[in-house]
């Protein structure tokens, strides 16, 4: 039988259920109230003491945000060897999984704007709180069963790959990355919306703009050209909101709040009476 992992005596890890650049997400169960949670370990090898408490009190901060839409953060536990954070556990995983071939396959656009809108709203609510979340993807996306999504690793992620000096300045997967993020000029809240257009496009073919490049020739093109290139097979509506999403000019991006109200977005989604 395999070793029982359990963590500040609160919480028993199981099943490994999905792995990102900074280690493995198990499911765990809280031993004190029953629920199920996701527990994310992180290896503390290279991270000094000073940025793991920046880390540490950064999390707290992220223990007060509460929206539908978003992960919520549950705390973290320190061991000698590891940081695990834990989180909120969504049972269905994420849409970059879902969109797999072997899966569902890609979206139809109508779908796409039921989850775009969930991620709108949950941007809104992080923007309000003055958090940028600066890793918007599919797998950063995660479902219930019932069709709610919800934005996961904001924040702290991030903040984990500054801190580690074997990581470089420009680090994760490029291609949902906003051309003033690359050019490190700033990191906005309009970087998010750079990211929600890709997020659309992944959705809708299966892959983020420039997928067929090198992660370095990428980066260097999405600073060059002006814009992404827009699939030409799609509605208008869709069209105008990847084209309002990839304004070169961040400035010139509409914010969450705004793009809720696009016409793709208002004419594809239920109303709810
Ligand atoms: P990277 O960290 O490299 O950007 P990533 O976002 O996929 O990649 P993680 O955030 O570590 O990496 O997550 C890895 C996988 O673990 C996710 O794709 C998802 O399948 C699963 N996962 C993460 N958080 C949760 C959660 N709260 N509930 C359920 N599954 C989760």
């Amino acid at each position: 039988m395999a070793r029982q992992v359990t963590l500040d005596k609160k919480y028993m890890l199981e099943n490994e259920i999905g792995r990102g650049s900074y280690g493995p997400v198990y499911k765990g169960l809280n031993l004190e109230k029953g629920d199920f949670v996701a527990i994310k370990k992180v290896s503390l090898g290279n991270i000094a003491q000073e940025d793991l408490n920046v880390i540490m009190q950064e999390i707290d901060l992220l223990k007060i945000l509460n929206h539908n839409n978003i992960v919520k953060y549950l705390g973290s536990i320190k061991t000698e060897t590891h940081l695990y954070i834990i989180l909120e556990y969504v049972e269905n995983g994420s849409l970059a999984s879902i969109i797999k071939p072997d899966r569902f396959g890609p979206f139809p656009e109508s779908l796409v704007a039921v989850y775009i809108a969930q991620v709108l709203e949950g941007l809104v609510y992080l923007h309000e709180q003055g958090v940028v979340h600066r890793n918007i993807k599919g797998a950063n996306i995660l479902t219930t069963k019932e069709g709610i999504v919800k934005l996961a690793d904001f924040g702290v992620s991030m903040k984990v790959s500054e801190a580690d000096d074997n990581t470089h300045s420009v680090t994760g997967t490029p291609y949902w990355m906003a051309p003033e993020v690359i050019e490190m000029s700033e990191v906005c809240v309009a970087s998010d919306i750079w990211s929600v257009g890709c997020t659309v496009i992944e959705l809708l073919t299966g892959v983020p703009p420039y997928y067929d490049l090198q992660p370095m020739p990428a980066l260097f093109r999405i600073v060059q050209d002006e814009n992404p290139l827009v699939p030409d097979n799609l509605s208008p509506g869709i069209t105008d909101f990847l084209h309002q999403c990839f304004k070169k000019d961040a400035r010139l991006r509409p914010d969450a709040k705004t793009l809720l109200s696009h016409p793709w977005i208002q004419n594809s989604t239920p109303v709810v009476c």
